[in-house]
């Protein structure tokens, strides 16, 4: 029988972890951790993700700086605010919530945040420690879906790994991930030819592309492990009522699989807690020296 990687349900062990965590450390600190999360302009989408992570800041007693901007806002305007939380000792966290307005640089902002604030671990120094295998703030989604797979001890040494989809945000950082961890990794994207072969011959199938049943049945090997990281928007034409699916298409892919991730459910809670994760970790890095994650 198929197994479900579920998310949901790791994501709220290890908040309660965290909360926990939280409690005690903020009496050695005598304040709690801070996270600020900046978003630009009214995406629907993206307000959503903000309330989710505020929200579940809430839940572990880390304190939100949160920011919202109007459209317009300049460049040099969310700069000097990224400044002016880099030097705020309140805050250990920095997260600027992605797709900006297209008159905004983001890369030119990712940059500006404190390597040791970047709690979405995309900045180029944390990146770079990520090639290099050294400690850092790992990319929050790609760093859920490698806890998920701890948690249900999904054995990747000397496995073969197909991640498909290669943003700096997923693909790309997952790869490097799971590559530390020994598996034999093949990235594909929107210009590999013959998808089928190369995911058919994943022992971990990892989908990261924003497509609706771009994963079928008949592209996964017998009793992979598919994770399923897209979120993509269906509406049903009839009660004009919206719902979220991955990438994969659920029903004929789990007959399939040995594993596999629900959405939603599997990585949209991972990547939240990974986040609270970070911040908690800036925080004992910042404040409580000497001490281990
Ligand atoms: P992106 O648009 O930056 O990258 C998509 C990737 O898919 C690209 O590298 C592209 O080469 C590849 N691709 C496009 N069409 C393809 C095809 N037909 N075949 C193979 N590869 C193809 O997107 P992203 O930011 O990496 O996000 C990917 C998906 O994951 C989106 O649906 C996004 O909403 C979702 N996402 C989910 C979470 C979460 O918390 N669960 C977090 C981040 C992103």
């Amino acid at each position: 029988m198929t197994g479900l990687l579920d998310g949901k349900a790791l994501a709220a062990k290890m908040q309660a972890e965290l909360a926990e965590q939280v409690q005690h450390l903020q009496q050695q600190v005598g304040r709690p951790p801070g996270l600020a999360v900046l978003m630009v302009g009214d995406n629907p989408a993206s307000a959503a993700y903000v309330r989710n992570k505020e929200q579940a800041c809430e839940r572990v007693g880390i304190a939100s700086f949160g920011k919202h901007f109007p459209t317009q806002t300049t460049q040099a305007e969310l700069e000097q605010t990224i400044q002016a939380l880099n030097q705020d000792e309140r805050v250990d966290g920095i997260l600027v919530q992605l797709p900006l307005p297209d008159h905004l640089d983001s890369v030119g902002l990712l940059n500006q945040i404190d390597p040791n604030k970047d709690a979405d671990g995309l900045h180029p120094t944390n990146l770079g420690r990520l090639v290099r295998g050294e400690p850092g703030l790992r990319s929050c989604t790609p760093a859920g879906v490698m806890r998920l797979l701890q948690e249900y001890r999904i054995d990747l040494k000397g496995k073969k790994a197909v991640v498909i989809g290669r943003s700096i945000l997923v693909g790309k950082p997952l790869a490097l991930m799971l590559l530390a961890e020994d598996a034999t990794v093949t990235i594909a994207h929107s210009r590999s030819q013959d998808l089928t072969a190369i995911a058919r011959d994943a022992d971990i199938l990892v989908a990261a592309v924003g497509r609706t049943n771009l994963i079928t049945a008949e592209m996964v090997k017998p009793d992979a492990v598919v994770v399923d990281v897209g979120i993509n928007r269906v509406v049903n034409p009839e009660t004009g009522k919206g719902r979220l699916v991955g990438d994969v298409e659920f029903e004929s892919v789990r007959d399939v699989a040995a594993w596999i991730t629900p959405v939603p459910g599997g990585i949209g809670p991972m990547t939240v807690t990974m986040l609270l994760d970070n911040t908690v970790w800036s925080y004992r890095q910042r404040c409580v020296a000497g001490r281990e994650k």
